[in-house]
């Protein structure tokens, strides 16, 4: 029997979309693409930019398990800081 390489569709480039292409690509799986509407990556994080945005969840919780970040900053970063950007 043959395995098929799979093609995916992933749409939308925020957390999850981001997060599901890094995981394909760690299991093998480069046969993806990515569709944006927007023009930058990052989603949430990437369209909502006013004064005063920060995250409510520790940053310790809200990064990828697989990429961790050591900011050794904040519990509950602001805006640009948050998310996959
Ligand atoms: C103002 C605001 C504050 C938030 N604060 C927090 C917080 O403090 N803590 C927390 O845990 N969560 C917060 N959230 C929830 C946040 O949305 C999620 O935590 C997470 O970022 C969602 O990631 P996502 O990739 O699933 O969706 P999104 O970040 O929404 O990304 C979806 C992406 O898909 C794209 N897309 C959609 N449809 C299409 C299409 N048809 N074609 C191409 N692209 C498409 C969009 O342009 C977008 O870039 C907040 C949300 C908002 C709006």
């Amino acid at each position: 029997m043959s395995l098929r390489t799979p093609r995916v569709a992933i749409v939308g480039a925020g957390m999850s979309g981001i997060g599901m292409a890094a995981k394909l690509t760690m299991a093998g799986i480069e046969t993806f693409d990515l569709y944006e509407q927007w023009d930058d990556l990052g989603g949430t994080w990437h369209a909502n930019t006013y004064p005063g945005l920060s995250c409510d969840v520790p940053s310790r919780y809200y990064q990828y398990t697989f990429a961790p970040t050591q900011t050794g900053a904040t519990c509950s970063p602001r805006g640009a800081r948050s998310g996959p950007t």
